[in-house]
């Protein structure tokens, strides 16, 4: 897969031709953005969650479970999703823009599917690729491509979240094998994971270890209890005296900059996801409103209805349009972070905004998980907090437009 430009609507445009019919599900055109490569793969990853994960996300949300996790990881793999941009060790060398598409599929199902997508590929994965020894990417990546071997990405702790710059856990060296010690907090993929790329603090600064679960001291209780990211596995990392060979340390990445650099990358995905959450609970609602009657019409036909309709459409495709332009922008010159926090503070924010108004337009039925919003609703709660809150991305922007760091 490569990132071949997009075809041009205008370029296609013949004289006196009437522009095309205005399409509910798409009302800006923006489908003409894509070329044919980039929508069989947005085409092959919707079949695949209508198939393999609709019927039965309800039910996983329900009891709180991802049941046949691994065989997911394994399908996930052949599809080509799982470090989908990166390039050689078995990743498919997709686009940004392949990517981006990958991911709106995904969380137009549920938002946990998605955050499995991203923790192996755009963290554990990307991590190992970036920073890693040839030996290490030999190792790793290719079993993590094909979802054999499932990773997490441990940042956070239960008192350093927003701040990891403070982080507790310690890496210290004896002779030369390196020991860790500390714990990690609501950590995606941890208790299914057979490798954790664990950030730690060294006497040379952050470094990141690649370490396999099964080591001695290693240990990841799940966390149980969540009202959000239901259909997701998330756990707490122990390390308690994790002895590891010298090789296991990531030896390009000294400092914050390392794990900053991939939750950029993981970032960009939800920029993208959260418009499939958005996409998903806005044609709920618009099909409901078509149906639902009260007052001997359908409330589509009420002006307060269409008000919500309205509004949710233009924020929904205004925030497609995002994704697209930070995709297009990121496959020929890169993206800067500040860029990144852009698209996820505007996209997760208006999708949350989305679900909300779409589960009003529901009524009782928007608090059913027969219906999807409500689900989607509270997952976007995680997605608001996880990859950097609301805040720390307004203010990663405050900073950028003023030049005045408002961090501490
Ligand atoms: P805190 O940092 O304690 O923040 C609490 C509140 O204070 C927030 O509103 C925050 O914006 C605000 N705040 C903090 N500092 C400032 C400031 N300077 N100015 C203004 N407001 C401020 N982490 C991983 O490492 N790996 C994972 O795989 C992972 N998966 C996750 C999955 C789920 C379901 C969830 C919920 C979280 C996950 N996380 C993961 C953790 C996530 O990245 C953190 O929750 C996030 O960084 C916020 O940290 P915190 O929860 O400790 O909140």
């Amino acid at each position: 897969m490569s990132a071949t430009p997009a075809p041009s609507a205008r370029a296609e445009r013949r004289p006196g031709e009437r522009p095309p019919a205005f399409d509910p599900a798409d009302p800006l055109g923006l489908d003409d953005l894509l070329d044919d490569e980039e929508r069989a793969v947005r085409d092959t990853v919707r079949r695949w969650t209508a198939d393999r994960v609709l019927p039965h996300v309800a039910d996983w949300y329900e009891r709180g479970e991802l049941p046949g996790v691994r065989e997911l990881a394994r399908e996930l793999g052949s599809l080509g999703a799982l470090g989908m941009s990166l390039t050689g060790y078995g990743c498919a060398g997709a686009s940004a823009v392949q990517y981006g598409l990958a991911c709106m599929e995904l969380e137009a199902a549920d938002s946990g599917l998605r955050s499995l997508v991203s923790v192996q590929g755009s963290l554990a994965m990307y991590a190992i690729h970036r920073f890693g020894s040839e030996e290490q990417k030999q190792q790793w990546l290719p079993a993590m491509a094909a979802g054999e071997t499932i990773g997490c990405f441990g940042l956070t702790e239960p008192d350093h979240g927003s701040d990891p710059a403070a982080m507790a856990t310690r890496a210290r060296r004896e002779g030369s094998d390196w020991v860790l010690d500390g714990r990690k907090m609501w950590i995606t993929n941890g208790s299914v994971a057979a490798v954790a790329v664990v950030w730690a603090r060294t006497e040379e600064g952050v470094r990141g270890f690649v370490v396999p679960t099964g080591t001695p001291g290693f240990s990841a209780p799940e966390i149980r209890h969540k009202l959000s990211l239901r259909a997701s596995v998330t756990s707490e990392l122990v390390l308690d005296g994790v002895r590891l060979p010298a090789d296991a340390v990531l030896p390009e990445a000294i400092g914050l900059r390392g794990p900053l650099s991939c939750l950029s990358h993981a970032r960009y995905g939800i920029v993208w996801g959260a418009m499939g959450a958005a996409r998903s609970c806005f044609e709920t609602a618009l099909e409901y409103a078509r149906t639902r009657e009260q007052f001997g019409k359908p409330i589509g036909g009420f002006q307060l209805t269409q008000a919500k309709l309205a509004d949710m459409a233009v924020e929904l495709h205004k925030g497609t349009l995002l994704a697209h332009h930070l995709g297009r922008r990121m496959d020929a010159r890169g993206l800067r972070p500040e860029q990144v926090s852009f698209g996820k503070l505007n996209n997760v924010r208006e999708a949350i905004e989305i679900a909300r108004t779409a589960r009003t337009v529901l009524g009782a039925n928007g608090i059913s998980l027969e219906y999807g919003v409500m689900r989607h609703a509270a997952n976007l709660e995680s997605v608001l907090t996880y990859e950097g809150t609301v805040e720390m991305h307004q203010l990663v922007l405050g900073k950028a437009l003023t030049g005045l760091d408002a961090f501490r």
